[in-house]
This record gives structure tokens, sequence and C-alpha cells, in this order.
């Protein structure tokens, strides 16, 4: 069997325990003789699983009483439509505007009510994450919105902002899980699990408890938090083996030591190729330095032609999916908690050895 290091920024790379175990267990889970995939999800193995996910999932982010958590599904996108829907009581959002899928959220929330852009980086690119140190906040606002690791430009938020009385909401979807945050801080947090939580299809959002029941009467009901917050995540059928390998993950994660353990992984991971690419001057980053995502690190060859066969040789070592995204091009390695730390050697060395054969 081949299993080569997959750079992919989503669906990605999941840890090779977690699919063994899941192998294992697929055929006959807790010798039910069913496959998690055929239980009901009201089964008393599916809720020992899905309760198992969020109890894990509260102590790996220390999520407190005062939040819930929901499984659901529609993606990160589908946030999009369900924030604005659920928060927009005065018909005003605050959003932070750091790249392609800030644009998508703020287009979405436009639809409902009144989107006042408080920063952006649009200036330069969005090759770094706007100060909202000066910002003073619209009191007005029913929630600030924003995109704490934009997956496409490469940043990320180091400092979270204090928004006071305004409910923070962050789609997290690009590095959910791989650094230690208050979750206090936040309203609403949201994340896509294609990354670091799971397979796609799942969904989850941490969300604080007085933000929910808040949508008009006319509120669609999938889309009502509080349908879900009600039923704990079962009002429909969920998106029952995305739960159960989620929670494969949390277990995985626990046993690594936690979120500061991974965190500590994660950085080192980091810091190996942004020491190399400010050594180097053949391959190049856009992003600025204080704004230097750890999960997706885009970066560039002095020529699209030499950027082609760079990709071609990566892939030829085993490292695949490396090509940036194509609004932006170039390359991009997403190196999610799952990626091992041998995954980012390997690439260091396949980039040394090709800046000096085409240097
Ligand atoms: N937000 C961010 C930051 C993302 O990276 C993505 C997906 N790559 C999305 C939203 C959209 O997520 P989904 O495909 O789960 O709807």
């Amino acid at each position: 069997m081949k299993r080569v290091y997959n750079f992919s920024a989503g669906p990605s790379i999941l840890p090779l325990e977690v699919l063994e175990k899941a192998q294992k267990e697929l055929l006959s889970y807790a010798d039910s003789g069913m496959s998690v995939m055929e239980l009901s999800h009201r089964s008393k193995l599916f809720t020992e699983v899905i309760e198992k996910a969020e109890q894990d999932l509260r102590e790996l982010m220390n999520i407190p009483d005062n939040y819930k958590v929901l499984f659901l599904q529609g993606g990160a996108t589908l946030q999009f439509s369900m924030v604005p829907l659920n928060l927009m009581q005065n018909g005003k959002a605050g959003f932070v505007h750091t790249g392609s899928w800030s644009k998508k959220a703020i287009q979405e929330a436009e639809k409902f009510g009144e989107v006042e852009v408080i920063a952006s980086s649009a200036d330069r690119g969005f090759n770094y994450i706007p100060n909202l140190d000066e910002v003073e906040f619209d009191p007005e606002l029913d929630y600030i919105h924003i995109t704490t690791n934009n997956t496409i430009e490469g940043t990320a938020f180091t400092d979270i902002p204090d928004t006071g009385n305004i409910p923070l909401v962050a789609d997290m979807s690009s590095n959910i899980l791989s650094e230690a945050i208050d979750v206090n801080k936040f309203g609403i947090i949201y994340a896509g699990a294609q990354k670091n939580i799971g397979p796609a299809g799942l969904t989850i959002v941490i969300i604080r408890e007085d933000l929910i029941g808040k949508a008009k009467a006319d509120c669609p009901i999938m889309l009502d938090y509080k349908t879900h917050s009600e039923s704990n995540s079962l009002y429909n059928t969920p998106p029952t083996f995305g739960i159960y390998m989620a929670s494969l993950v949390f277990e995985w994660l626990k046993g690594l030591g936690g979120i500061e353990a991974m965190e500590a992984k994660n950085r080192k991971k980091a810091q190996l190729l942004y020491d190399f690419l400010d050594e180097s001057d053949f391959f190049t980053t856009p992003v600025d330095k204080a704004s230097r995502s750890f999960m997706n690190i885009p970066f560039v060859t002095p020529s699209k032609e030499l950027d082609a066969a760079f990709i071609e040789e990566a892939k030829a070592a085993g490292l695949e999916t490396l090509k940036g995204h194509r609004s932006v091009g170039g390359m991009r390695a997403s190196i999610y908690n799952a990626m091992p730390v041998e995954g980012v050697e390997l690439l260091v060395d396949v980039m040394r050895e090709f800046e000096k054969k085409h240097h």
C-alpha cells in the first residue's frame, strides 16, 4: 500500500492511526455486526458515539458549559447564511474582510441586512491581517465576523479582537483545533470538518446559549440553531459516519497530549518551512511575517513554468496536492494537524534540491 504526503487544503490528510482504526471497525462496530454507517442515529451505540464526540471536543477546546456544540451539515458555507438569519436582529453586521472566504460570507450576509466592512486587507491583495486596535465598533452591530485563518491567502489572526458586548463570530474552518484559543471570546465558532476534524459533510458549530432562539419566525427550521440545540443535533439524520470519524480524530488528539501539544508540533512544522522560505531567494511567500498562517503556506518560484515543474518534482517524491488555489496560482502547502513533521521535512528537502538545480 502506498500512502503519500497530502498537502491538500481540504478535504485533506487524516491521521493514519484514525483511518486504520476506522478500517478495523468498518464491518462490525463494537461487536454490533454493523458498520457505524448502518447504525440508527437513535440507537444506543450511536448515542454513545455522538456524546463522546461532544465530550472530547469540549475537553480539547475547554468549551464552557454555557456553549452548545452542534453537529450540522451544509459546510461552513451554510453558516454564511445561518449566522445572519439567526443573529441579525438590528439588521446590521460588521465584517473583517481578509480574503475569498470572508468575501463569500459578506455577500451572503448582505442578503439579510446591512454589512459594514470594519477593516479590510484588500489593498495589498489580502497578504496581511488588518490591525483592529484602533477600530471603534458601532454598538448597533448584531455581531462581528472574522475568518481566523484564510485558507487561500495563508494569513491568520494572531490576536483575537476584543469586541466587547458585540458577539464575535469566527469562521475557524482551517485552523480549529490547531492552537489553543479562549472560547469565551467568541459568540459563535464554526468550521467545516474536512481539514482538522474529519471527512467532509460535517460542520461543527460552537454557540453561546444566549445567541440561540433569536431567529425570526419564518426562518427555515433546519437553519434555526434552536432546532439543533433542542434536539442535540438529532432533529433529523445527522452525518453519522462523519461524527464517528471526528470522534476518532478527537481521541487521537487527546492521545497526543491535546491542543497545547498539537500547537507546539504545528508551530515546529510551520517554522521548518518558513525558515527555509526566509533564507531562500528563489522560493518566496507573499504573506506579511506578522500575519503568517501555520496551517496554509503559499509560496512561489520566480516563474509559472518553474512552479509547474516544481509541482511535478514534488509529486514524484510523494508530495501531493501542492498546487496553489486556482485564484492565486503558485504553490500552497496545507500542513494541518494530521501532517507529520516528516512530510514537511521532505518538502523542504525537495525544495532545496529544486532550488540548487534551477537557481
Ligand atoms: N471558510 C473557509 C476559511 C474555508 O477554508 C472553506 C473551505 N475551504 C470554507 C469556508 C467553505 O467551506 P465548505 O466547503 O465546508 O462550505
